[in-house]
């Protein structure tokens, strides 16, 4: 059978890292793409030699205007057909929205929103020519609610959620399966980069059972998967309250 070939953005730590492992173990071929090209060549060494995956990998930074379309030709360029798209490149920031700075909000709505639309788009259109694919998009549970203190990255997740799921209706008939995973805390880098305290990460789940999760919903073709009785619990409860308290009972739990 012939070898399918899985394209994970955000691949160099967390999740993506795990990802990569998950899908390497599961005889698929990888594309992998970050900023810090020495994470991935030990993450592309490590796998090479321990499976039969060959990896590629693509060291970009995502967040600007074009990098969608650099990523599509220089995968094009090697001539390498993606079979399997994961959008899981992404960051928060977390602080009061008007202290931030702007070219900080920029970047992160750039990465999270626009390159995720656009290597959507590039890829959803190949697949669909070519009869079939699968793209699994990373969101949060954050997206299902206003949460102030990471009021840009929930609105971004906000914005990923509603966007795969209304694509994942439109492909389905053309055998391209959208998924849309949308985790809890999980122990990775996350917490670091956001200047987050690491409490809400204490008990959570690996970045490795987060990845073997995100895989199995892939393969039961799920619109939407929340990992975990707890996280279902609160996305169900945030659904059957008033949007006011919500977002008042989220500016605590984030204090
Ligand atoms: P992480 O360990 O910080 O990983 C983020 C990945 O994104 C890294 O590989 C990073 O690589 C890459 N990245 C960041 N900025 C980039 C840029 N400008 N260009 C290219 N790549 C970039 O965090 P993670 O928790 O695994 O996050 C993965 C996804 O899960 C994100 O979309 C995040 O929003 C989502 N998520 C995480 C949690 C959680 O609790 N961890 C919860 C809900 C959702 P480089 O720095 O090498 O570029």
């Amino acid at each position: 059978m012939e070898k399918k070939t899985t394209l994970i953005t955000g691949a160099s730590s967390g999740i993506g890292k795990d990802l990569a492992y998950v899908y390497a173990e599961k005889n698929y071929d990888l594309v992998l793409v970050a900023r810090r090209k020495e994470n991935l060549e030990k993450i592309k060494n490590e796998i090479e030699k321990n499976t039969n995956a060959q990896v590629e990998i693509i060291s970009m930074d995502l967040a600007s205007v074009n990098s969608a379309e650099q990523l599509y030709d220089e995968i094009k360029k090697k001539n390498i057909s993606i079979d399997v798209l994961i959008n899981n490149a992404g960051f928060g920031v977390y602080g009061d929205f008007v202290d931030k700075n702007i070219a900080g909000d920029e970047g992160m709505i750039l990465l999270n929103i626009m390159t995720l639309t656009k290597l959507t788009k590039l890829f959803a259109k190949e697949m669909k020519e070519k009869g079939g694919g699968n793209i699994v998009n990373i969101a949060s549970t954050g997206a299902f609610q206003a949460v102030p203190g990471i009021a840009i990255y929930a609105a971004t997740k906000a914005y990923v959620l509603n966007f795969s799921e209304a694509i994942a209706f439109e492909l389905k008939n053309h055998n391209v399966f959208v998924t849309t995973i949308c985790p809890g805390p999980t122990k990775t880098e996350f917490a670091d980069v956001a200047k987050m305290s690491q409490n809400p990460f204490k008990n959570a789940p690996t970045a490795r059972e987060l990845a073997e999760f995100t895989y199995k919903s892939m393969v039961k073709r799920k619109v939407t998967a929340i990992q975990g009785f707890k996280n279902n619990f609160l996305v169900f409860t945030v659904r059957l309250s008033p949007r006011k308290l919500i977002t008042a009972i989220a500016e605590k739990v984030m204090k």
